[in-house]
C-alpha cells in the first residue's frame, strides 16, 4: 500500500508523540479532526497505528513486509477458490477432452459414482493419451489418470499459501478444494495458479478482480 505524504506525517507524529489522540495529531497538522478520520482509519486498518479508546493512537512499530505478511496469512483457500469440473472414472477420454474444453478448466477431478475424488487429470495426460493410436471414445478415463492416494488436495480451512506452497513443491497447476466424509473425500471446489495469482494482485492492488 503507498502511503499518501499526508498519511506519513501522521505517522512521524504518532512515533514521536504516542500515545497521542486524533484531536492533537489535527492540531499539529493544523487540519480538522474530521479530514484526519479517513487518514487515522486507513492507518488503523493498514496495521500502522492502533487506537485505544481514551489514550490515543500509537505506533505500532511493523514494517511494510510485516504487515503484508499478516495479510498473506489471513487469505483461505475459501475465499479465492474456483468451482472445480469433474469427471466419472468410467467416462471417457474423449468426454474428458470436450468437459476440459467446456468448462475453460487446465485440471479435471475425477470422482466415483458417489462424487469422491479418485484422481486427477491434467491437459498433459489427456494429451498423452490422444497420440496413441487407441480409440478415445473406448479408454475410461480411470486408466490415464494420476490416482489416489497420490492425489495432493487442500481444504477450504486451508491458508492460501500453504495451498500455493504445495503447488510449487509438486510441480502441478491445481489441487481440489475437498471435504472428507464418511465416504471417502468430496471435491468442493479447485485452486489454481490462477487463483493464486489473483490473490497476489488484489494483496498489491488491494482491489477485488
Ligand atoms: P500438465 O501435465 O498439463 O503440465 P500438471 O503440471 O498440473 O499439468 O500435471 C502434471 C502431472 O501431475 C499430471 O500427470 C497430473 O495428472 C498430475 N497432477 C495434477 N494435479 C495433481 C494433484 N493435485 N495431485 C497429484 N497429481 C496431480
Amino acid at each position: 500500500m503507498e502511503l499518501s505524504e499526508r498519511q506519513n506525517k501522521i505517522i512521524d507524529i504518532v512515533k514521536e508523540d504516542g500515545p497521542i489522540t486524533g484531536e492533537k495529531i489535527a492540531k499539529q497538522l493544523s487540519l480538522s479532526r474530521a479530514t484526519l478520520r479517513p487518514d487515522l482509519a486507513i492507518l488503523t486498518m493498514a496495521g500502522y497505528l492502533d487506537a485505544r479508546p481514551r489514550v490515543g493512537y500509537f505506533y505500532t512499530g511493523k514494517t511494510g513486509s510485516e504487515l503484508l505478511t499478516e495479510k498473506v496469512k489471513q487469505y483461505k483457500v475459501k475465499e479465492f477458490q474456483s468451482v472445480p469440473v469433474v469427471v466419472k472414472e468410467d467416462q471417457s477420454v474423449y468426454d474428458a477432452v470436450s468437459t476440459m474444453f467446456l468448462g475453460d478448466v487446465g485440471t479435471l477431478f475425477v470422482v466415483n459414482d458417489t462424487g469422491c475424488l479418485t484422481g486427477v487429470l491434467s491437459r498433459k495426460d489427456l494429451l498423452r493419451a490422444s497420440i496413441g493410436n487407441q480409440d478415445l471414445n473406448s479408454v475410461p478415463v480411470h486408466i490415464i489418470m494420476t490416482r489416489m492416494p497420490n492425489v495432493t488436495v487442500c481444504t477450504a480451512n486451508d491458508l492460501l499459501i500453504e495451498a500455493a506452497k504445495k503447488l510449487i513443491d509438486k510441480q502441478i497447476d491445481g489441487l481440489p478444494v475437498v471435504k472428507e466424509t464418511d465416504e471417502g473425500l468430496q471435491v468442493i471446489g479447485r485452486i489454481t495458479k490462477t487463483n493464486v495469482t489473483k490473490a497476489f494482485v488484489e494483496l498489491i492492488l488491494d482491489e477485488q478482480i
